[in-house]
Order: C-alpha cells, then structure tokens, then sequence
C-alpha cells in the first residue's frame, strides 16, 4: 500500500490556491518525482505532508497516518527543504545535535551523517560561513539523521555545481536501492528523467498527470 497518499489536499493562502483539491499517491521503494514550474504548490504540498502546515481541506497521509507538528517525525520521515534558510553562529554539529536530541535520536548518527555527507572536514565550522552548496548537503544530513524510510527532497540540486549534482543524483538511486521512497521535487524535466521512475506533474496547484518516465518520453 501507498507510502504517501494524499486525499483532496488542499491549502488556500488568502485568494490564493496554493495547493487545489490534489490527489495521489507515493509507493513505496521508488523515487518519485514532483515536477511542476516555480509557484505551482510544491513546497506547500511537502509542508503539508511533513505536518508543518495545516490543509485548508482534505489530508496527507505517511504509513496510513497523518502527521502533526507534535509528532518527532524525523525517524520516519526526514526532508530537506529551503535548506539556504539555516543561518547563524551555531556550527553544523551543534545545528544536527539540537535537531536529534528533540528527536531522541543519539550523538553517534549525528557524526554519521555528517560523514555521509562529506561535511565531516567543516563539522566545527560556524554555519554563517557555509555556501549554498554545503548548506544542502547539510539538509540532507537533517533529513537522513532519523535514518527514515521516507524521504522528500524539495529542488535539491538548485544552487549547486555540477560535482553536487552528480553527488546528489547518486544519493538519491543508493537511498532508493535501499528500499527508501523518495519524494523528489523539481521544475526541470530533464533532471527528473535523470533520477525518478514516475513523476507526478502539477500546474497552480493542481494535478496535471502521473506516469512512469518511461511513458512520458515515448509520449513528448
Ligand atoms: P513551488 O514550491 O512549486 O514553487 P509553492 O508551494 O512555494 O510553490 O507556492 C505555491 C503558491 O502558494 C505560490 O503562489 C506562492 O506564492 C503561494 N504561497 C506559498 N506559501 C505561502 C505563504 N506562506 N503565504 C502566502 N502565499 C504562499
Ligand atoms: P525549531 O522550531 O525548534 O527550530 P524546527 O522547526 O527546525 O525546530 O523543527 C521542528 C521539528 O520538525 C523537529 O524537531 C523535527 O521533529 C521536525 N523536523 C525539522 N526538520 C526536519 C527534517 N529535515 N525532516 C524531518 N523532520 C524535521
């Protein structure tokens, strides 16, 4: 049964309809992925999923569940998203060991992480120094610490050098050969080709299709 599944998920932000009666589902062990233009409600759907904002109408469900804010999540479902937005004089250690002792999860993952993510080196370093690109890779350290089964990645390669992006390319295929389901979102195709075996297109918040790669490069 689905990992993911969203029912009529809906999220209006004063006139606007950010997300607009959005339903489908995310099975299990693949790569997803979310492709629609910037604005079209991807990030919105992600929050909404994570819990961290509240739908207007209708639910998203992980495991069967719905999620909430008061739930310590990060064990079944971990996500980066707008990772430029971590700033300030903590360094990266202390910024994922505050996240892991609210999530109960210990000290050790916290060194692990950071070495999976090849920031091991710059641990100590102050986050207020650290590129657009390291602080992506320290999302994905964020999102990988509860070592969950389900991971969303909003636009992971934006901002970075083609060395990240292959980087991230090859995360994404070793973490869904693990068995792990991905959420992958981004507003270019061809990246998607790249990593995702379906794709869930949307346009201002609403579905436009799903289909399998394979389908829509016979199709387009
Ligand atoms: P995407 O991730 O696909 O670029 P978003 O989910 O960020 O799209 O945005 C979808 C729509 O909702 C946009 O029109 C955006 O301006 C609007 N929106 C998103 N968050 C808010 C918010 N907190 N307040 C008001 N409007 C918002
Ligand atoms: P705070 O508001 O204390 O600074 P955050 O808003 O960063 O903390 O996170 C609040 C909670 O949301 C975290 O304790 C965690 O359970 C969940 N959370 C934060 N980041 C992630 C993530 N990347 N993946 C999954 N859950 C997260």
């Amino acid at each position: 049964h689905a990992v993911i599944e969203l029912q009529h998920l809906t999220k209006r932000y004063g006139g606007t309809l950010a997300v607009d009666d959005l339903s489908f589902n995310v099975e299990p062990g693949h790569v997803t992925g979310f492709l629609g233009p910037n604005g079209a409600g991807k990030s919105t759907t992600m929050r909404l999923i994570l819990g961290l904002d509240t739908p207007t109408s209708g639910q998203a469900l992980i495991n069967g569940h719905r999620y909430t804010s008061l739930r310590k999540p990060m064990r079944e479902v971990g996500a980066l998203l707008d990772a430029g937005a971590v700033h300030g004089g903590r360094s990266a250690y202390n910024h994922l060991l505050a996240l892991a002792r609210t999530n109960d999860i210990g000290p050790r993952r916290v060194a692990e992480v950071l070495e999976e993510v090849g920031l091991a080196g710059v641990a100590r370093k102050r986050l207020s120094g650290f590129s657009l690109g390291m602080k992506q890779r320290l999302g994905i350290a964020a999102a990988l610490l509860g070592d969950p089964g389900v991971l969303m990645f909003d636009e992971p390669v934006n901002g970075l050098d083609p060395d990240g992006v292959r980087w991230i390319r090859d995360l994404m295929r070793s973490l869904a050969a693990e068995g792990r389901t991905i959420l992958l979102s981004s507003h270019l195709m061809s990246e998607m080709a790249l990593t995702a075996e379906r794709i869930v297109i949307i346009g201002r918040g609403r579905l436009i299709t799903e289909a399998t790669v394979a389908d829509l490069t016979s199709r387009y």
